[in-house]
C-alpha cells in the first residue's frame, strides 16, 4: 500500500475517475435515447434502415466505458477500485474493496463531493 500519496496525485487520479465516469453515464444516455428514436422512426427512413450505423459505435463506447471504468486502479493501493476478484465488483461502492479509500478522499482533506 503506497501510503505517501500526494494530495495532488489524489486529485489527478479522481479527476480521471471523472472523466471514466462521465463517458459511461453519457454513453448510456446516448444508448437510452438512440432505443426510442428507432422504435418511432418509420421503416422508409434514413434512421429506420440504417439504425445499426448509428448503434454500433455507441455499443461499442459503452462496451469500452464500462471496461475503463472497471479497470480504474486506486489512487493509493493501485489495485482495481471497484472489483474484488474476476466476478465480484461494484460501480456504485463509495470505498476501495482493497484499503477502504473513500470515494473523492484525498490524504489531506475529508471525502468531498463530485
Ligand atoms: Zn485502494
Amino acid at each position: 500500500m503506497n501510503v505517501g500519496s500526494t494530495t495532488a496525485t489524489l486529485e489527478s487520479a479522481w479527476g480521471d475517475y471523472r472523466r471514466r465516469r462521465n463517458s459511461l453515464v453519457a454513453a448510456i444516455v446516448s444508448w437510452t435515447a438512440l432505443i426510442p428514436l428507432v422504435v418511432l422512426s418509420p421503416d422508409t427512413s434514413i434512421i429506420g434502415q440504417y439504425w445499426w450505423v448509428i448503434a454500433l459505435p455507441i455499443f461499442v463506447w459503452v462496451g469500452v466505458a464500462s471496461l475503463r471504468i472497471t479497470l480504474w486502479r486506486c489512487p493509493r493501493c493501485h489495485d482495481l477500485y471497484f472489483t474484488r476478484g474476476i466476478w465480484f465488483g461494484n460501480l456504485f461502492i463509495s470505498r476501495c474493496y482493497h484499503c477502504a479509500l473513500p470515494k473523492w478522499s484525498t490524504s489531506a482533506s475529508e471525502p468531498r463531493g463530485a
